[in-house]
C-alpha cells in the first residue's frame, strides 16, 4: 500500500494531486509503484517510501562505470578548444558532453561541483579542460577520491560540505532526489553571492508524458522520485530566493524509441531498437525531438538558476 507521507505537491504547495500507478521497466523487475500528479502545476512525486533502493541501481548503472582518461597530448587539445569555445561560443567544437557550457560560461578558475557525479566523468572532463577547482559530490560512490589536483570526489551530500561555489550543476540527479526544496536551498547555502545552479532534468511539459503516461521512457519509476513542469520549477526556485534566468528544453530521440521499447513490452536495451524503428523512422524522430524543444513539449530541459547578489 502507498503511503501518504506528501499531501502536497513538492512544487506548488497545492493539494490538488491525483494518483496513478507505474512499474519498474528499465530492468523488468515490474512492481507496482504509486505517484501523485499535481493538479495545479504538473509536476510529478513519487508517493511510495522506498526504504532500499539498492535493487534498483545495478552495479553496471551507467553512472558508475570507471572513469575514462584522456593522454597528456589529447588534454591539451582540450584546453585549446575550451578556451576557444568559451570566447567564440562557435558551435562546431562544442565538446558533445556540454552545450550548455555556451551559456553558462563558467571561468577557469571557479570552484565548480556536480552534484551527483556518479564516476565523475563530466568533471574529468572539464579539468583536463582547464577548470581547475572541481568537485563531485555522490553519497553512493565507493569512496571519496582525488582524482587530481584540480578534481576531488567526495562520498557525501553536498548539504555535509563546507565549501561555497561559483557554480553548482545536476546532470540528471536531481530528479532522484525526494525533496525539490530542500536541495534547491542547500545549494543556494553553498553558492558564493551571484553564483549560478544549472539544473538538468526530466520535464512533465512532455508530449510524451501527455500521450503515453506510465509507459515515458523517462519517469522511470521507481528511481525518478520528482518529475517538474516548468511551472512547478519557476515556484520552488522563487521560493527558496533564485531567479530563472533561462529554460532550454534539450530532449533527443531516447524519449520515442525508449517509450516504444516499454510499450512492447521489451526491458531498456538499445540493442533491441531496429527491431521496431527503421533508420528512416529514427530520423524522423531525431527531427521530431527537436521541434518539440523549440515548441517547449520536450520531455527535458535545462534550468539556469543565479543566486542575486
Ligand atoms: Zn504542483
Amino acid at each position: 500500500m502507498p503511503i501518504d507521507l506528501e499531501p502536497c505537491c513538492k512544487f506548488c504547495k497545492s493539494d490538488r494531486l491525483t494518483e496513478f500507478v507505474a512499474t519498474e521497466r528499465m530492468l523488468r523487475l515490474g512492481g507496482n509503484f504509486y505517484y501523485s500528479e499535481c493538479l495545479d502545476c504538473g509536476s510529478l512525486q513519487l508517493k511510495d517510501f522506498i526504504e532500499d533502493f539498492s535493487p534498483y541501481y545495478p552495479k553496471d548503472y551507467y553512472s558508475f562505470s570507471t572513469l575514462r582518461k584522456s593522454s597528456s597530448s589529447v588534454q591539451f587539445l582540450k584546453t585549446l578548444r575550451m578556451k576557444v569555445f568559451l570566447s567564440t561560443g562557435l558551435q562546431k567544437i562544442a565538446p558533445l558532453y556540454g552545450y550548455w557550457l555556451k551559456k553558462l560560461k563558467p571561468r577557469f578558475k571557479d570552484r565548480i561541483a556536480d552534484v551527483g557525479c556518479g564516476n565523475g566523468q563530466l568533471l574529468y572532463e572539464l579539468s583536463v579542460s582547464g577548470f581547475r577547482d572541481l568537485h563531485g559530490f555522490d553519497p553512493f560512490i565507493d569512496r571519496s577520491e582525488e582524482i587530481s589536483e584540480s578534481l576531488k570526489l567526495w562520498k557525501k551530500r553536498i548539504e555535509d560540505s563546507d565549501l561555497l561555489f561559483d557554480v553548482i550543476m545536476m546532470h540528471h540527479s536531481f530528479e532522484h532526489m525526494e525533496d525539490p526544496q530542500a536541495i534547491l536551498r542547500s545549494c543556494y547555502e553553498h553558492l558564493n553571492p551571484g553564483g549560478r545552479l544549472l539544473i538538468r532534468c526530466p520535464v512533465a511539459d512532455a508530449q510524451i508524458w501527455k500521450e503515453k503516461r506510465a509507459l515515458w521512457v523517462q519517469l522511470d519509476a521507481p528511481r525518478h522520485l520528482i518529475i517538474p513542469t516548468v511551472a512547478g520549477m519557476r515556484l520552488v526556485s522563487e521560493r527558496v530566493g533564485f531567479s530563472i534566468t533561462e529554460i532550454e528544453f534539450d530532449s533527443g530521440d531516447f524519449q520515442f524509441w525508449g517509450t516504444v521499447l516499454y510499450e512492447n513490452g521489451e526491458r531498456l536495451d538499445h540493442s533491441k531498437i531496429n527491431a521496431y524503428l527503421s533508420a528512416e523512422e529514427r530520423n524522423a524522430l531525431q527531427e521530431k525531438a527537436l521541434r518539440y524543444n523549440r515548441e517547449g513539449k520536450g520531455d527535458q530541459a535545462c534550468f539556469y538558476l543565479i543566486k542575486q547578489d
